[in-house]
């Protein structure tokens, strides 16, 4: 019997149970599978835009964690993991259900990013994001409240999620499209670099452009936010723009109790191989936000990676070698709300695997977040 540990219970610890759940079939009793998560429920990220602007309640995107994973006969341990001892191969839990380590024999890392506020002065003070229910609904008041003046959306260096800040711009001016045309509101997205690279080096630029405007939203490209004042971001190079609401998203880093360790890149995520076992490592795996790949990071990525981390791990169980090997490619969807909505397929690896398609049902597919869910996971 092998005791197999998941740290972790966003889309790539969750799928990475259901994954190998499923290829270890009768196998799966043999085995004990033990998923690490601080909280009980599952946050289907995607949809938070749509939470912040009313269009969705919480109890619709997210679910019992606990529940689910006892459908699954994988156990739940709500607790943080602090230290991880891989010579020993041990983990350190801290937490409600468990205090203490659990040792394991194969591993899977899965604990997504940690919002490194503390690089950009000022955000705490100043600035809206939302990451996570509640940051969600304080911005969403935010833009309630808001009558005139200058919205500023954008993403900071090492923000690597730029799907979010389009759509919130996208929903800032279907909410103020009379503000706008009378003047009393303006909306700028700002980017650190260019979109191109933001999305990973996918030529969606022109479109996405087209799209801002139409809307007669204003972007500034090249503008690596430094500091956040009252009322003004400061750029790395002194450059300010002045804003009256302000949504940025932070700087991403891996989590920084993995900092000490010999397997993470300098900003703490994690270098894998392409069978996604952590650089150097035996019988462990990272899969989801925190694997150090280049681009943006996204559920898509994370729920194929874990299925890959998953088939190698369940072929490794049956005495066989990994064979699974993950391809880095993106694909995401931009939701304008109608017609202009963006699916877009880009092979960061190979750049002529380009794809992009736009429409109004893939603004629908977004919306039917099962659906997309389902897609995502039966694409690979
Ligand atoms: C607003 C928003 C919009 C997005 N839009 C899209 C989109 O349109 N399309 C798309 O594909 N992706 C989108 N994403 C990105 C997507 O949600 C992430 O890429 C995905 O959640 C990554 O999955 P993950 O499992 O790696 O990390 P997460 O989903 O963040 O899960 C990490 C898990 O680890 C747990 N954890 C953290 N620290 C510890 C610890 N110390 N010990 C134990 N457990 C720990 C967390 O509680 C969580 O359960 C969006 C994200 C946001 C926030």
């Amino acid at each position: 019997m092998a005791n197999i540990l998941i740290l972790g219970g966003g889309f790539g610890g969750l799928m990475t149970a259901e994954r190998l759940v499923s290829l270890l079939g009768e196998r799966n009793g043999k085995h004990r599978i033990t998923l690490v998560s601080p909280k009980e429920v599952f946050t289907f990220y995607p949809a938070l835009v749509r939470l912040a602007f009313g269009d969705c309640a919480a109890d619709e995107i997210t679910f019992d964690l606990r529940e689910k994973l006892n459908e699954l006969n994988v156990r739940f341990v709500r607790g943080e993991v602090i230290k991880i001892n891989a010579d020993l191969k041990r983990a350190r839990i801290a937490g409600d259900d468990f205090d203490g380590d659990v040792s394991y024999d194969y591993l899977v890392i899965a604990m997504g990013r940690r919002l490194a506020t503390e690089k950009v002065g000022g955000f705490f003070e100043h600035a809206h994001h939302l990451l996570g229910i509640k940051a969600a609904h304080k911005f969403g008041a935010a833009v309630n409240d808001f009558k005139r003046g200058k919205i500023v959306v954008g993403l900071s260096p090492q923000a690597f999620l730029p799907v979010p800040v389009c759509e919130t711009a996208f929903a800032l001016a279907k909410k103020f499209a009379e503000e706008i045309e009378k003047r009393e509101v303006s909306i700028r997205v700002v980017f650190p670099e260019t979109i191109e690279k933001a999305f990973g080096g996918a030529a969606i630029h022109k479109k996405l452009e087209k799209v801002f405007a139409k809307y007669k939203i204003e972007t500034t490209l090249d503008f690596a936010v430094r500091e956040v004042g009252q009322n003004q971001i400061i750029s790395v190079d002194d450059q300010s723009i002045e804003y009256d609401l302000l949504m940025l998203l932070p700087p991403f880093r891996g989590q920084s109790m993995l900092g000490e360790t010999s397997f993470t890149d300098e900003l703490d995520f994690i270098e894998t191989d392409n069978f996604m076992r952590v650089q150097n490592l035996d019988k462990t795996y990272a899969v989801g936000d925190i694997a150090a790949f280049p681009g943006p990071k996204l559920a898509f990525m994370a729920v194929r990676q874990a299925q890959v981390a998953a088939e190698n791990l369940a072929a490794e169980l049956g005495g066989a070698l990994p064979s699974k090997f993950y391809y880095h490619d993106i694909a995401a969807v931009i939701d304008e709300g109608g017609d202009d909505s963006i699916f877009l397929h880009y092979g960061v690896w190979d750049e002529t695997l380009y794809g992009l398609k736009t429409g109004k049902m893939w603004s629908r597919m977004k919306n039917q977040h099962d659906q997309l869910w389902e897609a995502v996971r039966d694409h690979y």
